[in-house]
């Protein structure tokens, strides 16, 4: 399948799904996730129209970065050590794994110097797969209670993972977990600001996150393709 034919059946699947759970195609913004890819079908992406990127590795965004930076918007999706908090400032306007205090402290001490803010989604362990990323529903409401002393980061939404190996159906309880997550700590104000979005959805799954409730799904292979494609 060419770019152009991935695009309209990932769009033609949104708006289905969008349809199925009464929503409008417009609250779901998606994220291209090009760390398969090379710079050349990364460039193929931006060109036709998508402005969202996705990379969970510097070392494999760092290429396509120093070639197209200026014209796309960078997500940071992986998982993020503090001593590589200086590869993404400045870069990524959007981190979608905030996960513990020690890296927020870092980002909004590079954020602040940078005179930045970032825009971050709380990553959580819905599933309470141990070999999943993420802070256990439980301690979320604490987690951004103290995030509301960090000016330079915004939190605009919560971020979670199907587990690995399941299919779409199964990962749905997850995701609608997600989103009673999300309407519960509006319910007791945690911020200022409600918290809107939903990071949620892959290649696999994302209709059903769709259907959840996803404000944002990070598709890789489905839209993008692998390299060998
Ligand atoms: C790779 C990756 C994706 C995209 O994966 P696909 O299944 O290829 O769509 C989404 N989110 C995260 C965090 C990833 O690492």
């Amino acid at each position: 399948m060419t770019l152009e034919q991935r695009i309209a059946h990932v769009n033609k699947v949104v708006s289905e799904a969008c349809e199925r759970a009464g929503r409008s195609p417009e609250e779901v913004n998606i994220v291209a996730v090009t760390k398969y890819v090379s710079v050349d079908k990364t460039k193929q992406v931006l060109d036709s129209g998508i402005v969202h990127l996705g990379e969970n590795r510097w070392q494999s965004a760092k290429p396509k970065w120093e070639a197209l930076g200026s014209r796309g918007i960078w997500h940071f999706i992986g998982q993020l050590q503090s001593n590589k908090v200086k590869d993404v400032i400045g870069k990524f306007a959007y981190i979608h794994s905030l996960d513990r205090l020690s890296l927020a402290k870092e980002l909004e001490r590079q954020a602040s110097a940078a005179d930045i803010t970032l825009k971050a989604f709380v990553q959580v362990n819905v599933s309470g797969e141990d070999t999943k990323a993420g802070l256990p529903p439980e301690k979320v409401f604490d987690f951004i209670r103290q995030l509301g002393e960090f000016p330079h980061i915004e939190v605009i939404g919560l971020m979670t993972m199907a587990p690995f190996d399941s299919d779409a159906e199964s990962a749905r309880p997850v995701f609608r977990g997600l989103r009673e997550l999300r309407d519960e700590l509006n319910a007791k104000n945690v911020q200022a600001k409600p918290i809107e979005h939903l990071s949620m959805g892959m290649s696999g799954d994302f209709e059903v996150a769709i259907e959840e409730g996803a404000t944002w799904v990070r598709l890789g292979s489905i839209l993008v393709g692998k390299e060998e494609d």
